[in-house]
């Protein structure tokens, strides 16, 4: 089991910084028999929470609509979905470096395939590039990027590729949903998510992590298969490929919408619970 998290005071500092007050945890109570009743036994700010239950009724890979599955939108130039599902780590990102399965490999100047420790137990799932990330080929970087390394920071994870998962901070992948810009920074288009979803899944495939953070609506909605705002679906635990999510908002918006951060801070507080509470699950 993980070690109980503790807050230095850099990091009171940086939670400071982002307005969200500080919460530490109980100390740790013997570990309840499911990720469900970790919710329920998580310290009172979670406890408060509406409704909070494993949602097995989101589980994507049994509840995928025919017409938004991987094999219904074949690629136009790209490997296809069965053999994507078989790739290996550097088959995977070569085949997204070469991808023209959809129209924006037109514009990119990189893909963006992901970052951080391939051992890592922890997960974030973002949207799609942005101008920056795109320029660099990396995933949250600017203004966004720098606040979700102090969240992450915040409670104790790192995305330093060369991480121990055993050590502090711990390690944690980065990757986005569309390894590819949307011209003009545009919303994602449901047939991009549809042909671009197959390396995502791959990379939880080989990844394995214990918990994942979606983070922004198209992240959460892709993962999750729902149209449903992040506010209705905060606070709970949902499941992509039997891994734990946790919904969250995206820093980009956090940085527009200042009060939303004390959510972003319930929301990552219920992640370390949920992680401290599924050992052995
Ligand atoms: S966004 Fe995804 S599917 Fe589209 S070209 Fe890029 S890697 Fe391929």
């Amino acid at each position: 089991m993980n070690a109980p998290l503790t807050l230095d005071a850099r990091q009171r500092a940086m939670l400071a910084e982002m307005g969200v007050r500080v919460w530490q945890p109980k100390p740790p109570a013997p570990p309840p028999e499911t990720a469900r009743t970790a919710a329920v036994n998580a310290p009172e700010k979670i406890a408060s929470f509406q409704d909070s239950t494993w949602d097995k009724t989101q589980k994507h890979s049994k509840n995928l609509p025919p017409d938004s599955t991987p094999q219904a939108a074949p690629p136009a130039a790209g490997p296809r979905p069965q053999d994507v599902a078989l790739m290996d780590w550097p088959a995977l990102q070569a085949a997204v470096a070469g991808c023209q399965a959809c129209g924006l490999c037109a514009g990119r100047t990189h893909t963006v395939f992901g970052v951080g420790s391939r051992q890592a137990e922890w997960m974030v799932v973002g949207e799609a590039p942005g101008e920056q990330e795109d320029r660099q080929g990396q995933p949250f970087v600017g203004q966004a990027g720098k606040l979700l390394d102090r969240m992450l920071a915040a409670i104790g994870l790192t995305r330093a590729d060369d991480a121990d998962p055993a050590k502090k901070p711990a390690g944690v992948y980065i990757a986005n949903v569309l390894k590819c810009r949307p011209p003009g920074n545009r919303n994602p288009q449901p047939e991009e998510i549809a042909r671009c979803e197959p390396y995502l899944r791959r990379q939880v495939a080989l990844l394995r992590p214990k918990i994942i953070l979606a983070l922004g609506r198209f992240a959460v909605q892709t993962l999750l298969q729902t149209t449903e705002p992040i506010g209705r679906l905060r606070g709970r635990v949902h499941l992509y490929e039997d891994v734990p999510v946790i919904v969250s908002y995206h820093p980009a918006y956090l940085l527009r919408a200042l009060p939303e951060k004390a959510k972003a801070w319930e929301d990552l507080c219920l992640a370390l619970a949920t992680r401290e509470n599924i050992e052995g699950v």
